[in-house]
């Protein structure tokens, strides 16, 4: 990058209407990335102007979800309503410079021209004292403030996703900037909050795309700097239709409670509309090098939890045995029905290398871990109990004997004394294995049983086996 290019500053600008959604937390995180990737800032600002719609728990669960991502932000969150005062500034610098003009039209005739206009199939400018002088104005009627946005000519963008796309300016309304409370409008506030906070790149979903041509009129009659835009298309369901909560439209902390992880969100988010190459597994430290908005795809991306769910497993893999642990503690507790001791953890977490193997998300691991605390007698399922019966008994009772003899507990010696005792008893190795794996795991989904049987030590092996023989 060239030195004498200004620092990049991006910022994500949710409403706060609701939950952090995924189209959302991606937005955040391709802002993040960008301005990670250029050494840059990258800011937050809650777009609380609808002060009817927005609420202290979205934004609680905006700043949650976003440290849950791990897209941490410079300075301190930025409340759009605090700078009301800044935003009616510009409004009436528009107003002196004649660039917006006050707006006495009542809501019935408003809504009178956008419905002539539509009847006649043109576009509703909004228009309707554009050139009339206010000393016409009714008595007692507080006017609107808009926009006088040019008539002739076109506007381009040349968006760093969706190349240069032009409108013309017979299609662009006279906006409202000030309604008549004073207060002003989203598409003012955006423009002077991105202006005074630097923003050099505004990348956010293709829905704002509208938005862009008029926005652009404002920097351009204040005499801004226009910042690039990079309109980013929405995420869709995998049948190709709009995301639906039935397809995954959910909270960041749906997710978290699925059983994700924040590092296979980033990945998974981050492919989800960027490719590089065939890679699937990119980490984020890879994500920040590699990422740049030319990789951006221009057709929506399909939301897939099976995708989800392999790049879920991947990190899981990746992740510390410990960490996993800490994840599941309270669950397990849960299952287990009492505070968890040290050595119930030990084994836990000794366990975890070969249980988070055939993982796919964090819930998988409750079961076969809990199956390492001591929690007799054991519930035995009825499928399980089918293997423990009045055959199978005296087997698990001889072999019992035979493990109980064994001077050191590891599992080449378990495995052998197994073997030899099936061969000596003309047994198939299943017909031994299937009623032990019964007894010591009560049919709850574990992995190897003779490491099974090793980490749960001697005492506990031969406990389970005795309360079923
Ligand atoms: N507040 C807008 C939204 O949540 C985003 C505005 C923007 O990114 O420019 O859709």
């Amino acid at each position: 990058m060239p030195t004498d290019m200004p620092k990049v500053v991006t910022r994500f600008a949710p409403s706060p209407t609701g939950f952090l959604h995924i189209g959302g937390a991606r937005t955040a995180l391709y802002n993040w990335l960008f301005a990670h990737h250029h050494g840059g800032d990258f800011l937050l600002r809650i777009e609380d102007t609808d002060r009817k719609r927005s609420t202290a728990e979205a934004i609680d669960a905006i700043i949650t979800g976003m440290k849950w991502l791990g897209l941490n932000w410079s300075g301190d969150a930025v409340s759009q309503f605090a700078q009301a005062e800044r935003h009616r500034e510009v409004a009436n610098a528009l107003l002196a410079s004649g660039n917006a003009y006050y707006c006495y039209a009542s809501q019935e005739e408003t809504a009178e021209a956008r419905d002539n206009a539509r009847a006649e199939g043109k576009p509703f400018r909004g228009d309707l004292w554009r050139d009339r002088d206010p000393s016409e104005a009714p008595d007692g009627v507080q006017p609107v403030v808009r926009v006088k946005m040019p008539r002739d000519g076109e506007t381009t963008i040349v968006d760093a996703v969706q190349g240069s796309v032009t409108v013309s300016n017979s299609e662009l309304d006279d906006m409202v900037i000030l309604r008549s409370d004073g207060t002003p409008t989203y598409m003012l506030s955006v423009v002077v909050d991105d202006h005074d906070m630097g923003v050099t790149h505004v990348i956010r979903g293709d829905d704002h795309l509208n938005n862009a041509f008029r926005q652009y009129q404002i920097y351009h009659m204040m005499g801004w700097d226009i910042p690039t835009f990079a309109h980013i298309p929405l995420i869709h369901g995998p049948d190709g239709k709009k995301l639906s909560k039935r397809h995954g439209a959910l909270g960041v902390d749906a997710y978290e409670d699925m059983g994700f992880l924040p590092e296979a969100m980033r990945n998974y988010l981050l492919r989800l509309g960027w490719s590089h190459g065939d890679d699937e597994i990119i980490t984020t430290k890879q994500a920040i090098e590699w990422f740049t908005l030319d990789n951006v795809g221009r057709a929506p991306a399909r939301f897939d939890f099976d995708k989800l769910d392999f790049v879920n497993a991947h990190y899981m893999k990746e992740c510390e045995d410990s960490t996993l642990f800490a994840l599941i503690k309270e669950n397990i507790e849960h299952a287990i029905g009492k505070p968890i001791d040290d050595t119930e953890q030990g084994k836990v977490v000794q366990a975890m290398p070969s249980i988070k193997e055939r993982a796919k998300r964090i819930g998988d691991l409750i079961e076969p871990t809990s199956l390492f605390c001591n929690i007799r007698p054991l519930e035995i399922s009825e499928k399980a109990k089918k293997q423990i019966t009045e055959e199978t008994k005296p087997i698990l009772a001889s072999l019992k004997d035979q493990l109980s003899d064994l001077p050191s507990w590891i599992g080449s010696d378990i495995k052998a004394t197994i073997m030899s005792f099936a061969e000596a008893e003309d047994l198939k190795l299943g017909k031994v294995m299937q009623p032990v794996r019964a007894a010591v795991t009560g049919g709850k989904q574990s992995g190897d049983l003779v490491e099974t049987l090793e980490i749960l030590g001697k005492d506990e092996t031969i406990s389970r086996l005795s309360d079923v023989c």
